[in-house]
């Protein structure tokens, strides 16, 4: 059954993430997340879901491929909204053969095939220039994904070479990583996990934070401004 797209956009688009967008760059959103909810199919199995919950996931969907297309998105089918922070029992193995088991807990989740999972407290939590957005992290990973692995490197631009993406990106994750550094960092400690993790969380704080992006890591600013073709502080 094709769902016809919600008419109501205000409420999403009243977002405080998207005050530095122009009224085309406004109209051209909308009109790509209205795609995106006819290819993207938003359920949930615990909460009633509205038009004006669909809206607000995905504007800040299409926010990062706004210049780039819904093409990147390819693959991308289901989002299952629950509640909130969800948790799921893991099992590790390690080096020595230790069995380790523990809660996982996670706001958010994407895998290659399936659906990408948001929590509902998070979602709405997104959107306030603090740095914070689970939906844009989730579909960070998304864009990770078209050169076929979840690395943090997505599928480059011919004007960006694979060993400038390395040296940039690496360069500011090596950074990162530093316990003195991380210490001090605005930037969440959760990039320092991997380099899909540190590409999911700084990608966040481009669009929602992008002064603070360009203060501690300018080259890695300009090189997601390109990457993205916006300017967020521009
Ligand atoms: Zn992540």
């Amino acid at each position: 059954m094709r769902r016809r797209s919600p008419d109501d956009w205000s409420d999403a688009i009243a977002l405080p993430l998207f005050a530095r967008l122009s009224g085309e760059e406004r109209e051209r959103l909308v009109g790509l997340a209205a795609q995106f909810l006819r290819r993207v199919q938003i359920r949930s199995n615990d909460i009633e879901l509205t038009d004006s919950m669909r809206t607000l996931i995905a504007a800040q969907a299409v926010l990062p491929v706004l210049n780039l297309g819904l093409s990147w998105y390819r693959g991308w089918k289901t989002i299952v909204v629950v509640p909130g922070e969800f948790r799921r029992a893991v099992t590790d193995v390690d080096a020595a053969g230790v069995v380790h088991e523990y809660v996982d807990r996670s706001v958010g989740e994407s895998w290659d095939d399936g659906p990408v999972l948001l929590s509902w407290d998070d979602v709405r939590a997104s959107g306030y220039c603090d740095g914070y957005n689970v939906v844009i992290h989730e579909a960070a990973h998304r864009i990770d994904l078209t050169d076929g692995s979840a690395n943090g490197r997505p599928s480059l631009p011919r004007d960006i070479a694979p060993s400038e993406w390395y040296e940039t990106c690496g360069a500011a994750f090596a950074d990162l990583s530093r316990p003195a550094r991380r210490r001090r960092s605005r930037i969440d400690a959760y990039a320092a996990t991997d380099d899909a993790e540190f590409f999911a969380v700084t990608t966040e704080v481009f669009f929602e934070r992008p002064t603070l992006l360009n203060r501690e890591y300018p080259d890695l600013y300009r090189l997601y401004a390109r990457f993205y073709r916006q300017d967020p502080l521009g």
